[in-house]
């Protein structure tokens, strides 16, 4: 007993009587005290590592290597792209800065909100940065969310899927990307005909308007209230960045009659620029998405605001051969696999982009169209001979019958 009494602390040199509890090593002992206080040394340690670790993720991408990403992949769309790279640059900054500094400056949160037709590639910028950052992403539809309480999702299943898309670790979940698709359809009904239910609308936007700027939400991480027995999730969504997307449909009459008005206004100004009315949503400003039934927080949350062009002939036809996994390099490689030569001659692709254009398919068409000119190939070869497969304008032409269009059309 008398030996024990002489213990002692071998960090702060506390004799055991004077600790709480006195843990022995192989050669020493350590207190309760040193023990808090070694653990306080390592989980700051922790977090300056994981600081370092960020910033040396974040140093490479600046504004312009994130554009220069996007291109491989997006045609088209430069306002978009440009303003998104400065948006995700700055978003990554602030997440440093929370790391790291304490002055009172604090960068506020560059949310983005994407307002162009469907088919425009809103997800696909969105996801694109996500691939490049690699960080959880995920997609939700805002159509199906209803306010707690209703049948529906709830705005919380938003962060079930990015947890799930995060592998379930939260610290990588809480530096995801969130898209948010037809953000449009969740417009207050007095303002927008189109929209019948109830439950969804101002309800949905002021449980998303939580999200948007940041809070602490348990989420049961398996999605829903049809496992109520999982335990729930805290995720803390102030480093999450949202993109939201929609078309809006029928904001131009919106846009051109606020125009209309400041051009009688003040007539100096926009006149003289001379309005492109055919390019009405560039000249889209936060003061549009209201009128169009976007609560006014809302649109606050989501202070980066670009605009998605049509997509022209020219841009279809692009997107058939030039990004980097196109569609046309999807199936040469495909074809490759089995040994087999394939090309799609000029005149071709111009008749895929035609018919895209006069079936009004848009750009997700072009997959549809080509499946249909090459299926008949890609089911025959691979038992042939056939190591060479030239896709010309009039072998389209038969593969594509009217039958085959009409029905793209009608699932289109
Ligand atoms: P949105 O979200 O605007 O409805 P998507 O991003 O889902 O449109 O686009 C649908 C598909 O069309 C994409 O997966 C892509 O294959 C193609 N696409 C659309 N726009 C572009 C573009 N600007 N550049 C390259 N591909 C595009």
């Amino acid at each position: 007993m008398a030996k024990d009494e002489n213990l002692e602390c071998s960090f702060c040199g506390r004799k055991k009587s004077e600790t709480n509890l006195l843990i022995a090593g192989m050669d020493a002992h350590i207190c309760d005290s040193c023990i808090e206080q070694a653990h306080g040394i390592v989980e700051e340690e922790l977090l300056y590592a994981e600081s370092l670790n960020l910033s040396n993720e974040l140093v490479l991408k600046k504004p312009l290597e994130i554009k220069t990403f996007l291109d491989q992949y997006i045609i088209g769309q430069e306002a978009t792209k440009k303003s998104m790279s400065v948006a995700v640059y700055n978003h990554y900054k602030r997440l440093l800065q929370v790391k790291n500094d304490d002055n009172d400056v604090e960068i506020e949160k560059s949310n983005i909100i994407l307002v162009g037709d469907t088919g425009t590639g809103k997800t696909l910028i969105a996801r694109t940065i996500a691939k490049m950052l690699d960080v959880p992403f995920s997609i939700v539809d805002a159509t199906v969310l209803t306010q707690a309480g209703y049948v529906g999702e709830d705005v919380e299943s938003i962060l079930s899927r990015l947890l799930q898309a995060a592998d379930y670790d939260v610290t990588k979940a809480e530096r995801g990307i969130v898209f948010i698709d037809e953000i449009d359809k969740i417009a207050r009904k007095g303002d927008n005909p189109s929209i019948t239910r109830d439950v969804s609308g101002e309800g949905v936007q002021q449980a998303l308007l939580k999200l948007l700027e940041g809070a602490v939400v348990n989420v049961a991480p398996k999605g829903g209230r049809k496992h109520p027995e999982q335990k729930f999730t805290e995720v803390n969504t102030k480093d999450i960045l949202f993109i939201a997307g929609g078309a809006f449909a029928g904001i131009e009459r919106m846009i051109s009659k606020r125009l209309n008005m400041q051009a009688v206004g003040f007539s100096a100004s926009l006149s003289e620029d001379k309005i492109n009315e055919d390019h009405i949503l560039q000249y889209i400003i936060p003061s549009d998405l209201k009128s169009f039934g976007l609560i006014p927080e809302i649109v606050g949350r989501l202070p980066v605001l670009s605009h998605m062009n049509p997509l022209d002939e020219e841009m279809l036809r692009l997107i058939l051969t030039e990004p980097k996994n196109s569609i046309i390099k999807q199936y040469k490689k495909l074809f490759e696999m089995d040994g087999v030569h394939f090309e799609v001659q000029d005149d071709a692709l111009q008749y895929i982009v035609g018919k895209a254009v006069e079936y009004k398919l848009g750009a997700r068409g072009l997959r549809s169209l080509c499946e249909a000119i090459l299926t008949d190939a890609m089911f025959e070869l691979p038992s042939t001979d056939e190591k060479e497969l030239i896709v010309s304008k009039e072998y389209a032409e038969i593969k594509l019958t009217k039958t085959t269009l009409k029905k793209l059309r009608a699932v289109s």
